[in-house]
């Protein structure tokens, strides 16, 4: 039996856990089927088992935590019961506890009701991060996402009617050369309608052993260049109507960094992008140098 003392490699968690305890109460990803991910290749999904979870806090030795990050892939798709008994247990032994975060799927908020989702808010749970990744529905099924738009785009706004908070994630270039245009415009209108508190625009990036990798080799899938992916950023930031959200785009992936709010931020980010775009600084033939972590 695996020894859960610890964490276990690879663990992925957002940039903004970096002080958050975290716990990795599920291991890999429900679903692992994502043709751009290769974040749990070869990892087979397990749950720790309650005693496992309490038992992996005790070892944590942080009883002053106050914010806590539960990982892998999709914590939220664990029964309804199995997470409120490890949020009340977080609430028992963590007497400072604020919150506890975790990543989502739109099929796992779809897998519970309005009054599941508020109990699991009264437990403190906070923030949701949600990968979109594209509102263009054709380029979510090319890249096998399990969720349509439409439903991501439904159970965000119910779980922030709910009370949560949602932080989505959408992936630059998704769509290649040829929806570039199409994922960049349905993208802006369904993160209009989901109205997130923070947005990170990460690129794609073509990971060694994926299906895309495969696909780009074969020469099924043109990856944008350079200069396209930031035309298509700015062609996203163009299109948002966004009321009061943080929006990142400083992953090691993006071209160049970028972070401000909106829609305050907004004419600021588009004219350091047209300055970027005007510069002659961009590769305008291929995506350019890939990042560090590969
Ligand atoms: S992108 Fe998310 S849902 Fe898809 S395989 Fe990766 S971790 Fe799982």
């Amino acid at each position: 039996m695996l020894e859960w003392s610890r964490v276990e490699e690879p663990l992925f968690r957002p940039p903004a856990e970096a002080d958050s305890l975290i716990l990795q109460v599920d291991r890999g990803c429900p679903y692992n089927r994502c043709s751009f991910c290769g974040m749990y290749a070869g990892v087979p999904f397990r749950r720790l088992k309650p005693p496992e979870v309490a038992a992996l806090l005790a070892r944590a030795g942080r009883p002053d935590a106050r914010r806590v990050f539960l990982a892998d892939g999709d914590v939220l798709r664990r029964p309804f019961a199995e997470l409120a008994a490890i949020l009340k247990l977080l609430g028992e032994r963590l007497p400072g506890l604020a919150r506890v975060n975790l990543y989502a799927t739109g099929t796992a908020i779809a897998g519970k009701s309005d009054a599941e989702l508020r109990a699991l808010r009264e437990l403190k749970l906070r923030t949701l991060y949600l990968g979109l990744e594209s509102g263009d529905e054709a380029a979510l099924k090319s890249m096998r996402k399990a969720e349509s738009a439409g439903l991501m785009v439904r159970e965000a706004v119910r779980a922030q009617a709910c009370g949560l908070h949602l932080s989505v994630m959408v992936l630059l270039g998704l769509g290649g050369k040829e929806r570039s245009a199409e994922h960049a415009r349905a993208t802006a209108a369904a993160l209009n309608r989901m109205q997130p508190r923070l947005l990170s625009a990460l690129r794609v990036i073509p990971v060694p052993g994926t299906e895309l990798q495969r696909e780009i080799r074969a020469g099924r899938f043109a990856e944008l260049s350079e200069y396209q992916a930031v035309q298509e950023l700015r062609a996203l930031l163009a299109g948002l109507e966004l009321s009061r959200t943080v929006f990142r785009a400083n992953h090691a992936s993006n071209v160049v960094p970028l972070e401000g709010s909106l829609p305050k931020d907004q004419a600021r980010l588009l004219a350091e992008l047209d300055a970027l775009l005007e510069s002659g600084r961009l590769d305008r033939d291929s995506p350019g140098p890939a990042p560090l972590w590969l």
